[in-house]
């Protein structure tokens, strides 16, 4: 009899497979690929998962040691989502055994036998919350065309594009459409971006529906995510909510995926595994023969691009729904105008205006904290963060100064650490400031902070909203976590303090970003009954851009930014992959990112490099960070490129002294 070795990938960072001999006294024909086995890994016992056999191991038979344990009779993974796993693996040049990995719910990957493990499955309960049809609607025509068009698709690869303004009634296209799906005894996968998931949402779904919905998100506990994962694996859940990793859930019968905010960048996992759940969704539909509907106020202009070369069936819902008006937008020109602490005399006074009409004010401010410069009016000293180069925003409520980009900090000195003077005084705007200000200003409002330190706590940005919604407070402030979503129905006025900085950023996308922020933001305001006023105060009234945004709209917008990409070789049309190197000394990192440059051919490929250079942002947390970028004139050249030259790069000398890592069609070139 033939001697045969399993290949094992294991939950490391080689993009290899590992052989070992099946364990003694257990019959090879029992194995199949995707059972979780416990392997000697060095010194440590890793548990990975079972590929295959092979008669030709690539070390020697006498040096290979047994599998430990086989953890599982049947594969842990659904065919589609193996499918996917290896495709992602291959696509994102990833290791298979992490990519494996990362789709397993925590108690698996970690070798916990569910059979055993402590959890009691609930049995499928009444759903108590379920209130019956909620408010039922007449779907407007638009509404009507989507919804049919995604019927019609039901058991064939179809992406649709639904392109619908903030307020449109696409949630309710969602619903609609889903409906259908689960008539027909088919799952249905909605994701949604990591802070669009809230009550509300889960809420509306729970009123529309009397099938078991569950949820997916980073705050739930392992326990409760296996839960879900079986929930959904067995049939149990009919409809599944999620953030980015709920991509990899298995489904008994998946007959429908939706992709809310398509164009949010919480879909890109930003380190390790650099997937786009995105592009999985559209990735996995393919493979299951089933339609996905992506959805935005604001999609992105990749999307774009796929609906125009017919890729994706364009869909769009031009009004908002119901008896609500797309809001008034005015451009307030704040040069020389006297500036209290960032507010213009003008908005102030509609911010009272509409204070006194009973109506709620949102600002929008992307900037927490007090303010980003704390400086020494003496000597011109600046607190910077000796970590990165970069400087310390001030902290009022916590008295502390914090370095944004490595999160270190330090107590706030009472003298220069320059000239020993004590005359240190802060420069720039942040939300606390903004929130005193108003305070001072306003003092028969209240008003509520939303940004990462005033949602810390767990359930704390579930009561604030709670608190909005029933009228506690008349004035919102808050960064970008504010923008997405949510539907606050007298929320009347929206003003966004400081429009400036998406207009000279280096990265190529800040404008497409810039668009997507200041119309969602504006699509908070008069979403019911009340009409709506948006305020946006820039030093650069005439940027063409902006007007064409304001007056044309998104879609005209976004071609010009479409042609604009194209012209200068950018994606959708070029494809980009980015090679990132971090060490110690700036040396390193750049010259490991040079080896690579230097074992690369690229004549006659069609293939560019650029750099080494360094990152925008050069140094953080004491790292220097340099980087490569190739760019190629199709995806599948910079897939060929990238399949010879990433096994290469794992044997180059050095590589021991950086963190390397790369980035397959990245969203953000820093
Ligand atoms: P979007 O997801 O595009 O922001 P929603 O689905 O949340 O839009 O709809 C916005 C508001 O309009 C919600 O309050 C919703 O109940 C209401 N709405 C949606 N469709 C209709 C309709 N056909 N008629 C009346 N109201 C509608
Ligand atoms: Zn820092
Ligand atoms: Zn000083």
């Amino acid at each position: 009899m033939t001697q045969l070795a399993l290949q094992i990938a294991l939950p490391v960072p080689l993009r290899r497979l590992f052989s070992y001999l099946p364990p003694e006294n257990y019959s090879v024909e029992k194995l199949v690929p995707g059972l979780r086995v416990r392997v000697p890994f060095g010194k440590r016992i890793l548990t990975g998962i079972f590929i295959s056999t092979t008669e030709t191991p690539d070390v020697a038979w006498e040096k290979l040691k047994p599998v430990a344990e086989v953890l599982d009779e049947e594969s842990l993974f659904a065919a589609d989502v193996w499918q996917l796993c290896h495709w992602a693996a291959d696509y994102y040049h990833y290791s298979l055994g992490e990519v494996l990995s990362a789709a397993l719910p925590g108690l698996l990957r970690k070798g916990k036998n569910p059979a055993t493990a402590p959890l009691t499955r609930r049995a499928s309960r009444v759903d108590l919350s379920h209130k019956g049809r909620g408010e039922m609607h007449e779907l407007n025509s638009a509404q009507q065309t989507a919804v049919d068009a995604i019927q019609k698709s039901r058991g064939q690869f179809q992406p649709f594009l639904l392109d619908g303004v903030t307020g449109s009634g696409k949630t309710e296209v969602y619903l609609n459409a889903i409906e259908y799906f689960l008539k027909k005894d088919q799952q249905v996968l909605v994701l949604v971006p990591e802070i669009g998931l809230t009550p509300q949402t889960l809420q509306r779904f729970r009123d529309f529906f009397a099938e078991k919905i569950i949820a997916w998100h980073s705050s739930l506990t392992e326990k409760e995510r296996y839960n879900a994962w079986i929930a959904a694996k067995t049939g149990d859940a009919k409809i599944m909510i999620g953030t980015r990793s709920a991509i990899f859930t298995p489904f008994k019968n998946l007959g429908l995926m939706i992709v809310d905010e398509e164009h949010d960048l919480s879909y890109k996992q930003q380190d390790s595994f650099r997937y786009h759940a995105r592009d999985l969704a559209i990735m996995r539909a393919h493979m299951n023969h089933i339609p996905i509907v992506l959805g935005s106020a604001t999609p992105s202009l990749e999307s774009l691009h796929n609906a125009e070369q017919n890729r994706y069936q364009y869909l769009s819902l031009p009004k908002r729904a119901g008896k609500a008006a797309m809001p008034d937008v005015q451009i307030l020109n704040i040069c020389k105008k006297p500036l209290e602490q960032g507010l213009s005399p003008a908005l102030l006074s509609e911010i009272k205006t509409h204070l006194n009409n009973g109506g709620q004010v949102m600002l929008f401010l992307n900037r927490r904290g007090f303010a980003p410069v704390l400086m020494c009016h003496e000597c011109g000293w600046m607190a910077v963060c000796k970590r990165c180069d970069m400087r310390m925003t001030y902290h009022h409520h916590s008295s502390t100064l914090r370095c944004h980009h490595c999160d270190s900090q330090k107590k706030l000195m009472t003298h220069c650490e320059g000239c020993g003077e004590k005359s240190l005084h802060t420069i720039g705007l942040g939300t606390e400031q903004l929130e005193q200000v108003l305070a001072n200003h306003f003092p028969d409002a209240s008003v509520a902070r939303i940004d990462r330190d005033s949602t810390q706590r767990k359930g704390s940005l579930e009561k604030l909203l709670d608190q909005i919604q029933n009228n506690e407070h008349q004035i919102l402030i808050g960064t970008q976590m504010l923008a997405k979503g949510h539907h606050f129905p007298n929320v009347t006025l929206v003003a966004i303090i400081d429009a400036d900085g998406g207009f000279f950023s280096p990265d190529f996308r800040a404008l497409e970003r810039m668009g997507q922020l200041l119309l969602q933001v504006s699509g908070r305001a008069g979403r019911a009954e009340k009409p709506g006023k948006v305020l946006i105060q820039t030093h650069h009234p005439d940027h063409p851009l902006l007007i064409q945004l304001l007056r044309e709209g998104y879609k005209s917008f976004a071609d010009s930014l479409l042609k604009e990409r194209q012209i200068a070789f950018l994606p959708p049309y070029f494809f980009f992959a980015l090679f990132r190197a971090e060490a110690y000394h700036a040396r390193q990192a750049a010259g490991f990112l040079q080896q690579i440059k230097n074992i690369t051919d690229v004549t006659g490929k069609n293939i560019r490099i650029l750099g080494p250079i360094p990152a925008l942002m050069p140094k953080r947390a004491g790292r220097h960070r340099v980087q490569l970028l190739i760019q190629a004139a199709t995806r599948s050249v910079l897939q060929r490129f990238l399949k010879d030259l990433v096994p290469a790069i794992e044997s180059l000398p050095g590589k021991h002294r950086v963190h390397w890592s790369l980035d397959v069609d990245p969203l953000e070139i820093y």
